[in-house]
């Protein structure tokens, strides 16, 4: 099953305790396009300016993500700079331009109307609700994501995209900022009062938490030794989540139990290196290992 995710295109600057990647490709719909792109077909919606490159664009299309939405628009791409703590789940953000992201008017391409999962990654919920709106009832599965530069700057638009979602995939921090509770199980239920029917909610090094009327599913992060640029993980775990789900073409308990497995494992191979170097070089089989390693991890006896 396609899969459309609408999501930034950027350059970022990235430092880390590891080091510094001074302008790497990012974006949250580059990540999520890449990670996804193991499980199925994916189309990209999103802008970039006329500093992106064929060469950036060869990165997203040799591993066949579909770019015929992806518009190029006069101007700088987005650009965010960024630096983490030696703690990797403290991040300071140092620089958003949003550059052409500011007169961004997503269009999807006819050839994309029929995708029945939706995606709607960070960007200015403005642009998810109107990506939304374009594919109207033929999505299926609408999945979201936020961050705390949109949640204080746009807190009307974001509780509209909010009411629209069927899976909201957030972090921590922000599932406090969005609600105003500092219990995150409380969190939770304040989030799917909103509106979706399942939230993930995401802890950096300390997994990662789905919950939904029905259940309540934990899984623990990847043990890590070295953490290199955690930049995208969270989008990476998003892109593994939908794309197990939009392959599948199912999201039951069960189904989003592994889904939510999957996500996990993208998101760790991602903070392997800088930027989406990971995703680049990562391939089938090294995916299915790690999923058996985290079957191991969480497997106990009743
Ligand atoms: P993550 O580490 O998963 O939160 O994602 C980091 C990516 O999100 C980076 O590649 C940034 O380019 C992108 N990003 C950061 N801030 C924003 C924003 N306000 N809107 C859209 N994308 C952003």
């Amino acid at each position: 099953m396609a899969l459309l995710v609408v999501g930034s295109v950027a350059f970022d600057d990235i430092t880390t305790p590891q080091g510094r990647a001074p302008r790497v490709l990012g974006g949250s719909g580059t990540y999520f396009a890449l990670a996804a792109s193991f499980f199925t077909p994916v189309r990209l919606v999103a802008v970039v300016g006329d500093d992106f490159t064929a060469e950036d664009e060869a990165v997203l299309t040799d591993r066949g993500v579909d770019t015929r939405g992806l518009e190029h628009a006069f101007g700088k791409s987005f650009f965010w700079a960024g630096e983490y703590e030696a703690d990797p789940n403290l991040r300071h953000t140092l620089k958003t331009e949003l550059n052409v992201f500011e007169n961004f008017d997503p269009k999807l391409p006819a050839e994309y109307h029929d995708s029945e999962v939706l995606f709607l990654g960070n960007i200015a919920p403005e642009l998810q609700s109107q990506v939304r709106d374009q594919l109207g009832a033929r999505a299926k599965l609408v999945g979201g994501d936020t961050m705390n530069y949109w949640i204080t700057g746009r807190p009307d638009a974001v509780r509209h995209f909010l009411s629209r979602l069927h899976v909201l995939s957030i972090n921590d921090s922000e599932a406090h900022l969005l609600t105003g509770e500092s219990n995150l199980y409380r969190a939770a239920r304040a989030i799917l009062a909103q509106g979706p029917a399942a939230v993930i909610i995401k802890r950096g090094e300390h997994g990662v938490t789905l919950y939904s009327a029905s259940q309540t599913f934990g899984v623990p992060a990847y043990p890590l030794e070295d953490v290199i640029d955690p930049t995208g993980a969270g989008d990476a775990f998003a892109g593994g989540v939908f794309g197990y789900l939009a392959q599948q073409n199912r999201w039951d308990d069960a189904a989003l139990r592994r889904a939510v497995v999957y996500g996990s494992v993208m998101g760790s191979f991602t903070c392997e290196r800088f930027g989406v170097e990971r995703l680049r070089s990562l391939n089938e089989g090294e995916i299915a290992a790690r999923y058996r390693e985290f079957v191991a991890l969480t497997r106990f006896d009743e």
